[in-house]
């Protein structure tokens, strides 16, 4: 049998470039807005860091106000 709850743990992903994070126990980490986020290395954090909400915005009702013409 296999276990489940191991496997949950698989599908964090680093918000700013969207690696899988493997290993949340060495991986760097941030809470914001009372959620904790993941990420691949430092570089990713400190992204984060400097424009959350970039990152954490990922309402599906405001994308679509955004109207790309060419
Ligand atoms: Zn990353």
């Amino acid at each position: 049998m296999l276990n489940e709850e191991k496997s949950r743990s698989a599908g964090i992903h680093d918000p700013v470039c969207g690696m899988e994070i493997k290993d949340i126990s060495k991986d760097e980490r941030m809470e914001h807005n009372d959620k904790t986020y993941y990420f691949c290395t430092t570089l990713c954090r400190i992204q984060f860091e400097q424009n959350p909400e970039k990152y954490v915005k990922r309402d599906d009702s405001d994308e679509h106000k955004h109207h790309h013409h060419h």
